[in-house]
């Protein structure tokens, strides 16, 4: 079926206390509308109104996937922090609440992977607050207009730059920034603009960081990414108006100009894509030229079941979508309602990979994106000590240690990079001692 839409319609978003209310309208529950009123006051949420219209299932609400993804629940927060917070809302003393509600935050660990510490330029006579140059070759970079979404992921790992904290929010304050950190560092060939969603943007501005890319001077960017989940959340973006016709310009001028350009498409559930308007979001998409990569991570009560991913990754490859990586949940936010145990993880890869031909076996997974860098879970081993997970640097900060097959002690429980200890001596140096 064809989309025909003249014009983007207006975009329309729900949070804060009207977000109960829709819930209370919706599913009549007033219990669980208070439980969404408490959550969002620590952590970000927000709705669109295609969301709440494609992608609910209102009658299956709260046990929906996508209701689950989108919607606070109390188990998002530990029960002392659930009954701090509400306490302070009953009480009314608005100094009060915000005391509490930035205590708690703190203690959801908001900058997870030492992003401030560790990935912001710290370069003398620049500004590198909105950058991360983690990577050698590869620099990200967070518009100031671009830290917000259409929708909020309730497992977002960058939930900290959306609440009103400005010393938790990364954001460069122009493109210029971003040009003059790649003047001094020749050998980035990565730029991946990120956020939030880059594709909040008004096309004009994702143009003022992507265009300056054209000159010569920065024939040294051959690849061009833009992170976003707006297929999912607001496909009208890229469908129709003078808004998509410019972005969709846009992107085909960086792909005429001899540049890879990869939408790094943000894809949890198959409800996402089971819409026209986020199937012809894709065609346009992919008209342009651009190649259209998929990422996620693997959560509770949203994707984790092999089924789910098998799904997901054979309708990405129906739709012209490449299935790039599965992520494991990040320790930081929600992750104690999202999170899963790395043994999990695994089988549910395996699950889902085992059932697909090829192309849709193109994801690596599961994949930590920690603090050295992104580790691969390639299974579960039995050594002479016992079993091991067998890992893998797909990405360090030291360039030397990508590749390397080692291995950390199993630990059925562990969910992340710092829950792991090496297995044996000539594994320290993977886990930052000496070999
Ligand atoms: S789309 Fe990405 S950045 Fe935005 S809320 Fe979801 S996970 Fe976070």
């Amino acid at each position: 079926m064809t989309v025909t839409v003249e014009s983007e319609p207006a975009l329309r978003t729900v949070s804060g206390r009207r977000l109960r209310d829709l819930v209370l309208d919706r599913t009549g529950d007033a219990g669980l509308a208070h439980e969404v009123d408490v959550v969002s006051q620590v952590l970000p949420f927000k709705v669109s109104s295609y969301v709440v219209q494609e992608l609910i299932d209102w009658d299956r609400a709260p046990d929906d996937a996508m209701y689950r993804l989108l919607f606070p629940h109390r188990d998002m927060l530990l029960p002392d922090d659930f009954a701090a917070v509400e306490l302070a809302m009953r009480t009314q003393d608005r100094a009060g609440l915000r005391q509490t509600v930035d205590a708690v935050r703190d203690r959801l660990n908001p900058h997870p992977g030492d992003q401030l510490a560790l990935n912001v330029p710290q370069e003398e006579d620049a500004d590198g607050w909105g950058l991360q140059h983690k990577y050698h070759e590869t620099l990200l970079v967070f518009p100031r207009q671009g830290q917000t979404c259409h929708s909020y992921c309730g497992y977002c790992f960058r939930w900290a730059q959306f609440v009103d904290r400005s010393d938790l929010r990364l954001a460069v304050s122009g493109p210029e920034v971003m040009t003059a950190h790649l003047r001094r560092h020749p050998e980035i060939t990565d730029v991946l603009l990120t956020g939030g969603d880059p594709l909040v943007m008004r096309t004009e501005l994702i143009e003022q960081y992507l265009r300056p890319l054209l000159r010569p001077e920065h024939d040294t960017v051959q690849t061009v990414r833009i992170g976003t989940k707006a297929v999912s959340f607001w496909p009208h973006r890229v469908l129709a108006g003078r808004e998509a016709d410019e972005l969709l310009r846009l992107l085909s001028a960086l792909v005429d100009a001899g540049k890879h350009v990869a939408l790094m498409l943000h894809l949890s559930h198959p409800a996402e894509l089971d819409t026209d308007a986020a199937r012809a979001a894709l065609r346009r998409l992919a008209g342009t030229g651009a190649v259209l990569r998929s990422q996620a991570p693997v959560v509770r009560h949203v994707n984790d079941d092999p089924d789910v991913w098998a799904q997901l990754w054979k309708d990405q490859v129906r739709n012209g979508v490449v299935p790039y990586y599965m992520f494991v949940e990040r320790d930081t936010g929600a992750r104690r309602y999202f999170g899963l145990p790395l043994a999990r993880a695994l089988e549910i890869y395996r699950g889902a990979i085992k059932g697909l031909s090829g192309l849709g076996r193109s994801a690596r997974g599961p994949v930590m994106s920690a603090s050295p860098g992104k580790v691969a879970i390639d299974g579960v081993v039995n050594l002479h000590n016992g079993p091991a997970f067998a890992l893998r640097f797909l990405q360090h900060r030291n360039p030397e240690l990508v590749g390397r097959p080692f291995h950390a002690r199993f630990d059925a429980e562990a969910q992340w990079w710092n829950d792991l200890r090496p297995y044996g001596e000539h594994d320290r140096e993977f886990f930052g001692g000496a070999a």
